[in-house]
């Protein structure tokens, strides 16, 4: 049996590896984190990753565990309402998406995975090297081991990337803003309720779904790229109390809170752009290899699509891998996901253009527009144009079915 190993275990590392078992393969997951990490923001699931969902039995229990937000309001910075709009269309959400929190996806993927694969907790990978029939994998922790194949699914900031590919500055694109999202107590007491306040090259938000007491704390803004150390949380939090130093409406007080939080987040909005997701006997799934953004919306459902493709290219190749032909089953994945990809990622700059005003005008013409659309004629055409481009990408590959080694 070909023994996989994967690095990371979020949302493409475990559909990766259930589809992988489904198949047949052998599978351990090394992930950094100490147990399986059950934080998170609320993600969509959206077109094709819905079918994905569905061919894993999982279809039903995530759509128990939507979030199901009501509203998205908007506020100056007096806390005074200026407009209102749905919380599916500020999601450009529609008919059978599901919106729902990550840690809640990836404990339904855990459960699904069972004691089926092998997990390497609070480790990771410090150097891989390719032999004739496997890969030798170094560990921070455990001793080194062979594996047949090795995929990287340990998102955007990848460390096989860097160590299969070279140095991330070379893959990883940043848009121009950076996100800040952590958890807060829910001091205004929302209910399914997402609250917006725009401000010119930087925008804030606070919302708190129907599941648990607390609320999350978003904070989105424009800058060239910043430098800082990704692992000094204290200096970033630093940066944004600056950034965001005068604000008005309750910008202050989650500040105040950001201290205490125990899940503080902060990074560029950035694509991973790459002409291969392979080299030699490692692959890349998820943000690691094609990372849309958040503003793209879409990178949870091209993590779980990926996932699905490459188990499934892999398998249907498994009979030639020791012929050294997974190269088949990689370049298969490729084929058959980079379509998909391109028109995700590119839905990413458009959604920032609204997520982030630049200017006073800009914004009140934007609360304009939404204190006047209920009344327009033309309404519908108006939402279409949010929603359509969403739709198309979210279904531009179709889900086929995968020949199992044994078929
Ligand atoms: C603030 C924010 C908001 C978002 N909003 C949305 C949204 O609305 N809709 C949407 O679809 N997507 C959204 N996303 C994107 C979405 O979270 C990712 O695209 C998705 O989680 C990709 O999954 P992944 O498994 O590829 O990567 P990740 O979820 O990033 O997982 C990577 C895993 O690898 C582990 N890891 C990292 N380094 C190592 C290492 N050296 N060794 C071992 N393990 C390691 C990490 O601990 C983690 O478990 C958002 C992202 C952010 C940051």
């Amino acid at each position: 049996m070909k023994h996989i190993l994967i690095s990371g275990g979020s949302v493409a590392g475990l559909t990766l590896a259930f589809w992988l078992r489904e198949h047949g393969f052998a599978v351990t997951v090394v992930e950094r984190a100490p147990s399986p990490r059950d934080g998170g923001y609320k993600i969509d699931i959206r077109g094709a990753a819905l079918d994905v969902v569905a061919r894993m039995g999982l279809l039903e229990e995530v759509r128990r565990h939507s979030t199901d937000m009501r509203v998205a309001r908007f506020v100056d910075a007096r806390g005074r309402q200026t407009g209102t709009m749905s919380a599916d269309l500020f999601g450009g959400r529609e008919g059978d998406d599901v919106e729902i929190m990550r840690g809640d996806l990836t404990r339904l993927l855990h459960a699904a995975i069972g004691d089926t694969v092998e997990y390497v907790f609070d480790d990771s990978v410090t150097a891989l090297r390719e032999t004739a029939d496997g890969v030798r994998v170094t560990f921070a922790n455990s001793s080194p081991r062979t594996f047949d194949l090795v995929v990287g699914a340990d998102g955007l900031h990848s460390n096989v990337r860097a160590l299969a590919f070279g140095e991330e500055s070379r893959y990883v694109h940043d848009l121009g803003h950076h996100i800040s999202i952590f958890t807060v107590p829910n001091h205004l007491h929302l209910d399914r309720t997402e609250m917006m306040h725009p401000a010119p090259g930087r925008s804030t938000g606070m919302y708190s779904t129907g599941r648990g007491d607390d609320a999350k704390a978003m904070f989105l803004f424009s800058s060239p790229p910043l430098e800082y150390d990704r692992r000094d949380t204290g200096r970033q939090k630093k940066l944004l109390a600056e950034i965001f130093a005068g604000q008005g409406w309750e910008v202050p007080r989650l500040l105040d809170a950001m201290w205490d939080a125990p899940d503080f987040y902060f990074d560029s909005i950035s694509q991973v752009r790459m002409d291969r997701w392979s080299s030699g006997r490692v692959a890349l799934v998820g943000d690691a290899a094609y990372a849309a953004s958040p503003a793209s919306g879409q990178g949870t459902s091209l993590a779980l699509v990926g996932a699905y493709v490459l188990a499934g290219c892999l398998a249907e190749t498994a009979a030639d891998h020791a012929a050294g032909d997974h190269a088949g089953g990689f370049a298969a994945y490729e084929r058959e996901m980079r379509h998909f990809v391109e028109e995700n990622q590119k839905l990413a700059a458009n959604n920032l253009k609204g997520m982030v005003l630049k200017s006073k005008a800009q914004i009140r013409f934007q609360m304009l527009m939404l204190r006047l659309m209920p009344h327009l004629p033309g309404k519908d055409r108006m939402i279409e144009r949010v929603t359509e481009p969403i739709r198309r990408a979210a279904t531009a590959i179709t889900i086929r079915d995968y020949r199992t080694p044994a078929a």
